[in-house]
């Protein structure tokens, strides 16, 4: 890892000097790298359940203060740039990319929750910079991609709502405390009738299962969350009224960069093992890579990995402005693509041993694969890439006219 932090450090000198990150580094190295292959979650009785070296990990990241990324400084947090976000997220893709993920949910909660109420931030930022975590729950059985398409109800009863339906796919159930809910509000069909409402764990009625078990980010734990009559208050509501899938959507601009991170990273840890197996693996006398054909990909692994971090810094420089949704899917596409791509030559390159269900690039290869869903499929972030081209063209166009 030490090379990966070396590099980060060069395209933000004096990075490394942060008061929170050698702990960090010290957590990831010690702490998460080791128990990668064996570290996974269990949905029961409603709650995520962990190896016992979990507890210890959270334990570590709350004295090193790394909950307090998230969150903005007036609500317990720290001053933070879009960077160190960036590199946390590719520290974690290298060392435990459904770690990323859990706190890539758990980032998108706090961004929801900056936009509510003065009270709603009060009331739950300062306990998710404690430690508390978050989830952001839109997909449902006929609603995926579409987000759009959201059914669960939220029925205006007195001073509640009441919540009926289920959301699928949910990363950090069962973990979270605080569930960010994309609910039909109103009694109109479609997109305008969606609103985001705050869920607390423990609301009446809300219940937890699990789903069918994963192919890989393991330590992830994504279940079902089942509502059944579960009364939200009606102050729990986020933003306006029939505004909670744009919101959302704002949202997930930021979700997708620090994807693109997680690939990053996770695509920097498989090229480091292939890298150091094919220099120790000889066949006909000689080194793997010896080979020019093996050399040549190595470098084409590398070069790939340095494009899709180019393309998460355009997107970081261009946080805030109209082109970061077009800048941070173009990353998210192709970190996604290329870590799914390395990951499949690194398993050929180490011969039978990549078959191997415990070996861990067969491990880290079904991690890389999960990438393609999170923030959007490859075919969503090429849907708004034209969006907002078309978006951009016709502006010009009008302008020349
Ligand atoms: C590990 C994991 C964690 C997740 N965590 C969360 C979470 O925390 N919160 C949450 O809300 N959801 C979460 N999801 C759900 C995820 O967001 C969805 O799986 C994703 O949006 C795709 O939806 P879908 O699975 O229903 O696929 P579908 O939308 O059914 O798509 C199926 C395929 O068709 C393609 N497709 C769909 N429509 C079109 C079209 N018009 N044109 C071209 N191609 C199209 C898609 O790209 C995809 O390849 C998670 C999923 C996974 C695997």
């Amino acid at each position: 890892m030490d090379n990966l932090v070396d590099i980060l450090d060069s395209f933000q000198p004096g990075w490394r000097k942060k008061e929170y990150v050698e702990n960090f580094i010290t957590i990831l190295r010690d702490k998460v790298i080791p128990a990668y292959s064996f570290m996974d979650s269990k949905i029961e009785n409603g709650r995520a359940v962990f190896p016992k070296e979990w507890d210890q990990v959270i334990y570590a990241l709350k004295e090193a203060h790394f909950f307090e990324l998230f969150v903005p400084p007036e609500y317990g947090g720290q001053k933070t740039s879009e960077e160190d976000i960036y590199f946390a997220m590719e520290l974690l893709g290298y060392s435990s990319p459904g770690m990323g993920i859990i706190f890539v949910s758990h980032g998108r909660a706090i961004d929801i929750l900056a936009m509510g109420t003065e009270k709603q931030k009060q009331e739950f930022l300062p306990r998710m910079a404690q430690g508390h975590l978050g989830a952001i729950a839109i997909t449902e059985e006929k609603a995926g991609s579409d987000a759009g398409a959201v059914e669960l109800m939220a029925k205006k009863v007195d001073h509640h709502y009441l919540v009926n339906g289920q959301k699928i796919f949910i990363s950090n159930s069962g973990l979270a405390d605080v569930y960010t809910v994309l609910a039909s509000t109103k009694d109109i069909k479609g997109p305008r009738s969606l609103s985001v409402l705050i869920v607390e764990s423990d609301t009446p009625g809300f219940t937890i299962n699990r789903l069918p078990e994963k192919e890989g980010l393991k330590i992830l734990p994504t279940g079902k969350l089942i509502f059944k009559d579960s009364p939200v208050p009606l102050a729990n509501m986020v933003g306006n009224e029939g505004m909670g899938l744009l919101l959302t959507l704002d949202v997930i601009d930021r979700g997708r960069i620090h994807i693109a991170g997680i690939c990053c990273g996770l695509a920097y840890r498989i090229f480091r093992e292939i890298y150091h197996y094919a220099h120790r693996r000889k066949q006909f006398d000689h080194p793997l890579t010896s080979s020019q054909d093996i050399s040549f990909q190595i470098s084409d692994m590398y070069s790939k990995i340095n494009a899709a971090r180019g393309l998460c810094f355009q997107a970081l420089r261009q946080f805030g402005t109209p082109y970061y949704r077009m800048s941070s899917s173009q990353a998210k596409l192709f970190a996604s693509q290329m870590v799914m791509d390395i990951a499949a030559k690194a398993q050929i390159l180490m011969g039978g041993r990549g078959y191997l269900k415990n070996d861990l690039i067969n491990q880290l290869s079904a991690d890389a694969r999960g990438m393609e869903y999170l923030e959007g499929t490859s075919n969503v972030q090429k849907m708004i890439i034209a969006r907002e081209l078309f978006r951009m063209y016709h502006k010009e166009k009008n302008n020349v006219d």
